[in-house]
């Protein structure tokens, strides 16, 4: 039997009764995500609008039972629900937020499309209304971002001037003299959506009243999607929230700043190069320590019979950064290694002045063979971490052993 669709003439319709026509429990689909036994209802007239057109599915009430999904059928609207209803006369109730925001996105969808196609010439292929973004894919050349500012702004003026949406019935002949783009397949009598002096588009899903239920139109980015442009835009009450978030944001970041919200560009771009500078500062500060801390350590390491020098030592409390500059010093001496461990997460650096004629990273390798660690690097230079920062000391007496030897 065929359902009776009451939101093709009413999508206003928030509240209706039926029969249900069929109930059974349905198989289990682990990819709806749906858990526990659900029921499918067919009812003889529904306001229920299921799935289709890049619109979502309804939500609800039917009797006392939970609806989880609506699905097209064909002729038929099928409504799972978490129970079975008491009674087969049944009253249903419409989710209204969800489906008004709903028709809030697809109606400006409609309108922000002509506008692509109407002012730039870029036809939309394809459209998803997301749980927080809606999108349209344009086909063509890029959307400047004049474009994109001029079809949002031509979409406003529409929006402000509150049109009539009205809903238009006709063989696909018909609608094509009416002014109808597309071409439909289907046949007998279509369904379509008039965006009065605007747009007509064949169309079964849910829309506003008038251009003014839209609200507002906001355009935020464009992106390529494999040959096609993907416009992300917000209607209604979506972009109300999202241009309150947005200036939360922008509040918040122009508080850290200490700046006006008109000001955090600029404050941002001092801010950056200030950090680069100190930056700068600070990798010349490690320079001049590992310089000094060399020095003094070189004074400390004799050196063996065959004139090998060796500064082998466990970190504490200086930056990771500072073995690099530290071990690239010593090894600057000629004979002489560095065998250096950091103390806190069990990094680990072992370089040579290459007349020293070890093997810096087949000695690291030796020492992860005993204590465990990723790491590598040439012949003079060699750095890695140890799975337990606990054993740096005694990964460092190691790797002297195995020089010894
Ligand atoms: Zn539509």
């Amino acid at each position: 039997m065929t359902t009776r669709r009451l939101y093709y003439d009413d999508a206003f319709e928030k509240e209706f009764t039926a029969r249900v026509m069929h109930c059974e429990v349905l198989p289990p689909d682990v990819k709806s995500g749906i858990t526990g036994t659900v029921w499918g209802l067919i009812l003889d007239r529904t306001a229920f609008y299921p799935t289709s057109g890049g619109q979502p599915n309804d939500l609800g009430k039917i009797g006392d039972a939970n609806v989880l999904d609506v699905r097209d059928e064909g002729e038929e609207i099928l409504h799972l629900v978490d129970r079975k209803p008491s009674d087969p006369d049944v009253n249903g109730c419409i989710n209204w937020p969800r489906r008004f925001d709903h028709m809030q996105q697809h109606t400006g969808q409609h309108l922000l499309s002509a506008m692509f196609q109407e002012r730039f010439g870029l036809p939309t292929v394809s459209f998803h209304l997301g749980g927080e973004i809606c999108t349209i894919d344009l086909r063509g050349p890029e959307p400047t971002p004049q474009f994109l500012e001029g079809a949002e702004r031509a979409a406003t003026q529409i929006i402000f001037e509150d049109r009539p949406v009205n809903v238009r019935y006709g063989t696909a002949d018909q609608l094509s003299q009416l002014g109808v783009r597309k071409e439909v397949d289907r046949k007998g009598i279509l369904r379509a959506i008039e965006i009065e002096a605007a747009d007509l588009q064949p169309c079964g899903g849910t829309h506003v009243k008038s251009t003014g239920q839209i609200g507002v139109v906001l355009v935020r980015r464009c992106s390529k999607v494999r040959q096609d442009w993907r416009v992300e835009f917000v209607c209604g009450g979506r972009a109300e929230r999202i241009a309150r978030h947005d200036f939360q944001l922008l509040r918040e970041v122009a508080e850290k700043l200490s700046c006006a919200t008109d000001d955090v560009v600029s404050a941002a771009t001092g801010a950056i190069a200030e950090r680069d500078a100190h930056f700068k500062n600070y990798r010349a500060v490690l320079q001049r320590l590992a310089e000094a801390e060399a020095t003094l350590a070189l004074q400390h390491a004799p050196a063996d019979s065959h004139g090998l020098r060796m500064v082998s030592r466990v970190c504490e409390g200086v930056p990771a950064d500072f073995l690099g500059f530290f071990a690239t010093e010593i090894a600057k001496t000629e004979k002489t290694m560095a065998l250096l461990a950091q103390a806190a997460d069990g990094h680990l650096l072992f370089a040579q002045h290459p007349a020293a004629g070890k093997d810096m990273n087949a000695l690291l390798k030796g020492v992860f063979e005993k204590f465990g660690g990723k790491g590598g690097g040439t012949r003079d230079f060699a750095r890695g971490r140890l799975n337990e920062a606990a054993s740096a000391a005694q990964a460092l007496s190691l790797a002297k052993e195995m020089l010894a030897a």
